[in-house]
């Protein structure tokens, strides 16, 4: 108990472990442990952050695609998902609804849907720029050449979440088919921050066949990356892939994965994800527990909310934008934490409040 309280401690000085303490803490972690943790997460988060929640308004605005993820419902194989996609006017809707919610920050997330050509994506994001200039513009819109995202951040993208899954290339080879690859994800979280978008990755916990060893070079890829995001959350099985037998994580290890993140890198934007909030009901809440300080109300429009499934009974998919904003205000309150309306930009770690 004493040695994992020590690696704690000596995580929180160095802000990194080697994989076979990362392994250690993981394994053995207990309920006083964990404790342990998310205490001194949240210290390094109001450091930084006080006790103040960003929120992100998600335009889940296509789920169309090409991709044939082993664990995505909306895979290209799932027959039985019912697709859809949005306009522009459509998507601008959305944005104009949430600018009057609260909304600063716009997040575009899809499948891998070749129907949006860089031209389409450029004229949403110039015109969502130009409708509301003090907003911020992310996408997450998966793998694409160098090309395609230096024009989007050219036409005024600020943000880009892509998340690696895993970072064990023969685990990534479980999780996805052949024409997929861990070195190309890779490549583009490197060709992101290069062009300079605020960069977002993460991965699934409790994905099929993950190891402990797996998470610890999770950690440490997310090290040498040095995102400004880091979304992980709960593989949840959806009842139309090829793992719909598997089990996911029961909340927990996610929540001591949040933990280890905010004490390697802290002043991270860390979500706490609709995943965590889908396997239990306080999930979200605990995330904010754990070191998490951002949360992500859907503001796509009330009809294709059933649609945009990745797994199974996701929450809030019959909720209006307005009833998902203020329940995660009214949530945040509760338990001591103010939702604020601003971009709610990444602070590098010399800026401390
Ligand atoms: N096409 C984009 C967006 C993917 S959806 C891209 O490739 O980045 C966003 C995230 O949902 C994925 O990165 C994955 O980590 C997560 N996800 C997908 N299926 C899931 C499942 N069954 N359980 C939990 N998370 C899942």
């Amino acid at each position: 108990m004493k040695n994992l309280k020590n690696l704690i401690d000596k995580l929180e000085k160095d802000n990194v472990l080697s994989k076979e303490e990362f392994v250690e803490l993981i394994d053995l972690r207990n309920p006083e442990v964990n404790e342990y943790l998310f205490e001194k997460a949240r210290n390094i988060r109001y450091k930084y952050y006080d006790h103040d929640i960003y929120i992100r308004g998600l335009i889940e605005f296509t789920n169309y695609c090409k991709n044939d993820c082993f664990y995505c419902g909306i895979r290209r194989s799932n027959k039985n998902a019912k697709r859809y996609r949005l306009s522009k006017s459509q998507i601008l809707e959305c944005c104009k609804t949430g600018y009057e919610l609260g909304f600063r920050t716009y997040v575009l997330q899809g499948g891998d849907d070749p129907f949006y050509t860089d031209d389409k994506i450029i004229e949403i994001i110039k015109e969502i720029k130009q409708n509301f200039s003090d907003c911020a513009v992310t996408l997450s819109l998966g793998e694409k050449p160098y090309n395609s995202y230096k024009a989007y951040y050219e036409a005024g993208a600020d943000r880009y979440l892509l998340r690696h899954e895993t970072a064990t290339e023969e685990h990534y080879n479980k999780l996805h088919p052949s024409e997929l690859s861990l070195s190309n994800r890779k490549q583009c979280l490197w060709d992101l921050k290069e062009i300079g978008y605020d960069v977002g990755t993460g991965f699934m916990v409790g994905s099929p066949y993950q190891t402990t060893e797996n998470l610890a070079d999770d950690l440490l890829f997310i090290k040498e990356l040095k995102p400004q995001m880091v979304g992980i959350g709960p593989f949840i099985p959806h009842h139309d892939t090829p793992f719909k037998e598997f089990e996911g994580d029961d909340g927990n290890l996610t929540l001591f994965m949040i933990g280890l993140l905010r004490l390697m890198l802290p002043s991270a934007l860390l979500p706490s994800t609709t995943a965590l909030g889908t396997i239990d009901p306080l999930g979200r809440e605990k995330g904010i527990f754990s070191g998490a300080n951002v949360v992500m109300p859907n503001l796509s429009p009330i009809e294709v909310r059933d649609k945009y499934l990745l797994y199974d009974n996701k929450i809030c998919t019959g909720d209006e934008a307005a009833e998902c904003r203020f329940c995660m205000e009214n949530r945040m309150k509760k338990i001591g934490y103010n939702v604020v309306v601003s971009r709610g930009d990444f602070k590098p770690e010399t800026i401390i409040i």
